[in-house]
């Protein structure tokens, strides 16, 4: 396994829109590395989630994350997400239901800004072994998987901000945002 290159924004391949895994993609050996190395880079630079295309390839999957004892905050305050891997996600929207919540990126370091997003979605995609899935989830896991899920189409956080005025770097997101006075 290795630590991949994480694409930052203003490379192009941010922009792209990121085509479906085949089948057979899934199953080869290359894919199955990519995955692993994916999953790998996401806990080196303590993500919640990693999508093809912010390692430099165009292809329709994403990691996301995080092991329960991992301090995910401050995109939530009290969320955990199982790890999992998905390919060519299709996202319904299940009612009109919209939150808004703190999101960063690991190709927009250092960023945090407040987004509106539905908080519950499906999600039917395949997993890393090319098997159908159907998730319903809400709250932090539905952000995360809207979050990734944009990626594949080009879009980042900053797109889906009604406004740009809670744009924070992370010390005065600390300073002057974050709820509680952790570091
Ligand atoms: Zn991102």
């Amino acid at each position: 396994m290795s630590i991949l290159k994480v694409a930052r924004l203003g490379h192009p391949v941010l922009r792209a829109k990121a085509r479906p895994v085949t089948p057979d993609e899934i199953k080869s050996p290359a894919f199955q590395a990519l995955v692993d190395d994916m999953f790998e880079t996401m806990a080196e630079y303590s993500g919640i989630g990693l999508a093809g295309p912010q390692v430099h390839q165009g292809l329709r999957v994403f990691v996301a994350g995080v092991r329960e004892s991992d301090t995910i905050s401050p995109m939530s305050d009290d969320a955990e997400m199982p790890l999992v891997t998905i390919v060519n996600p299709e996202i319904t929207v299940v009612d009109d239901a919209r939150d808004e919540a703190w999101e960063g990126c690991l190709s927009i370091p250092d960023i945090r800004g407040l987004v509106q997003r539905p908080v519950t979605i499906k999600v039917r995609a395949l997993d890393r072994h090319g098997r159908r899935i159907e998730i319903a989830a809400s709250g932090l896991p539905a952000r995360v998987i809207q979050h990734e899920t944009d990626h594949l189409d080009g879009v980042l956080f900053f797109d889906r901000m009604k406004s740009l005025e809670t744009l924070a770097f992370m010390d005065e997101f600390r300073r002057y945002w974050s709820k509680d006075d952790e570091a």
